[in-house]
């Protein structure tokens, strides 16, 4: 096939060369760190993960394909660059972690083998890196069975998201390396949401992620004015 990849090779090349630092909890992932525990447990909300299969979509060192396997279920941690692929397999093996595999595909080229044939997908952080996210999303929905969820989180695209995710947390704050986010490639609720129609996802909840600079302290509610998170269900018998 000559379909070309839907992703960055920057991006890509950005994530690996810090991927040995991915499971240092003071690294320039401690933002991913930090906020793991409130995502899993917004996710376990929406549908309990032991016993489930689960695909995470940009799954980079691993830390929420680790933390779902914990949980009990049996995890396929899928990205595009090498190197955080390594690190999360190596992780899994040093921390003993059962139940979870990573393997280097497109989301794109995963649906084309494997439609319809996981319980939850998740893809975190992610579609604000790459070139096309509707084909992402279009992907991640035709991976799910029916009746199943799919889970996605990113980056609002307005003012206050810009000062917060780029001048806030690149510049001023430091939490991450300067680069990480392109402003231009921030994503709507709205825009999101007809993507997720367009693919024939059901929105179920859209929740807001705050950061408080003093504390340190992350936390969860109605605003999506910068970070938010969105669950979405395939119908059950649906097309
Ligand atoms: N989802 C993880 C990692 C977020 S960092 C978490 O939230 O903990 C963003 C990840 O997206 C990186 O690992 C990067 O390599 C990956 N990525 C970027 N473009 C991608 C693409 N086109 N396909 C798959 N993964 C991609």
């Amino acid at each position: 096939m000559t379909e070309t990849l839907n992703a960055d090779p920057a991006e890509l090349a950005k994530f690996s060369d810090l991927a040995h630092r991915w499971w240092d909890p003071e690294s320039e992932f401690r933002p991913l760190h930090q906020i793991n525990p409130l995502r899993l447990g917004w996710i376990e909300q929406h549908c309990p993960l032991a016993g489930l299969r689960v695909l995470d979509v940009g799954c980079g060192g691993g830390i929420l394909s680790d933390a779902m396997a914990r949980k009990g279920a049996q995890v396929l941690g899928i990205d595009l660059a090498t190197k955080p692929l390594k690190v999360a397999q190596l992780h899994a093996l040093e921390a003993g972690t059962q139940g979870v595999t990573y393997r280097e595909v497109s989301v794109e080229a995963l649906a084309a083998e494997q439609s319809g044939s996981f319980d939850a997908v998740t893809c975190m952080e992610m579609l604000e890196h790459v070139p096309d996210p509707a084909s992402v999303v279009r992907a991640c929905a035709a991976l799910v069975k029916p009746g199943g969820q799919v889970f996605f989180s990113t980056l609002n695209r307005n003012p206050k998201s810009f000062l917060f995710a780029v001048v806030g947390a690149e510049y001023v704050l430091n939490l991450l390396p300067r680069g990480t986010h392109e402003y231009a490639k921030f994503i709507r609720p709205s825009e999101l949401s007809l993507h997720c129609r367009a693919a024939g996802l059901e929105l179920r909840e859209i929740r807001g992620m705050q950061y408080n600079p003093l504390t340190r302290r992350y936390w969860l509610d109605g605003d999506a004015s910068v970070n938010y998170l969105v669950a979405t269900s395939r119908p059950a018998g649906g097309a």
